[in-house]
């Protein structure tokens, strides 16, 4: 399995498929996982560090994840598949911030998240933000509806449950903000007791909380053997 997921990430890592993007193409380590996060797309630092949420959006949804799994940063890399929608950098939008990809260029890369699914088979799915959520889920409209539940559908042929984060970036408001915050919450919970996320990172009841560091109660290296 790992050998198949390096042998898709050697190709994915070549692809020069978008002419508009910048840099090189970003994808997390090769793990063996039924979780699959994925997020929107790298930002203009994410291809030097060789990973993707490697900044400061990075530190705000590891603590999100720490306080539901129970695990530290590098535990959640080394036991959670993380993807994107577009794996390479937009680049610039002309009025400031980070362009978001485009349909083309998501249309693109959803080949090798198909990929993925394909070899994963994930159980559960985590989008990051409004543009992984509509990718997974379909859903286009506001994110109170759709963040603090747990959905089920079927994604790439592979029926998953799918708990949506809002996106973690220091520019988003919404995570903050009631009821952005209390549905935040509700999220994480929901993400603890998931079966999946129990067996992986065998999380103990608590509650959780996203602004709050705490030491990791496990620390599994390498994801589990299948
Ligand atoms: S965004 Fe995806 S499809 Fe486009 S060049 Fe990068 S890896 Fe290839």
């Amino acid at each position: 399995m790992v050998a198949s997921l390096l042998s898709l990430q050697a190709r994915l890592t070549a692809c020069r498929a978008c002419p508009h993007v910048v840099g090189t193409p970003v994808h997390g380590a090769a793990v063996n996982s039924r979780i699959l996060l994925i997020g929107q797309a790298p930002g203009p630092r994410e291809a030097s560090f060789g990973r993707p949420f490697a900044w400061t959006a990075g530190r705000t949804l590891f603590r999100w994840l720490e306080a539901a799994t129970g695990a530290d940063e590098a535990t959640v890399r080394a036991c959670v598949y993380i993807s994107a929608v577009a794996r390479c950098f937009p680049g610039k939008a002309p009025g400031g911030g980070d362009r978001r990809p485009d349909e083309e260029e998501i249309e693109r890369c959803s080949q090798w998240l198909s990929a993925e699914v394909a070899l994963l088979k994930p159980r559960l799915v985590l989008p990051v933000g409004t543009l992984a959520i509509a990718s997974v889920l379909g859903h286009t409209g506001k994110l109170l509806e759709v963040v603090g539940k747990r959905h089920q559908t079927s994604f790439f042929g592979q029926a998953v449950d799918v708990i949506p984060l809002p996106h973690p970036s220091g520019a988003s408001t919404w995570h903050r903000m009631e009821p952005g915050a209390t549905l935040l919450k509700k999220a994480l919970a929901l993400l603890q007791k998931h079966p999946e996320v129990r067996e992986t990172f065998g999380t103990r009841r608590r509650g959780p909380r996203p602004g709050k560091k705490s030491p990791p109660k496990t620390a599994p290296q390498g994801g589990k053997a299948r």
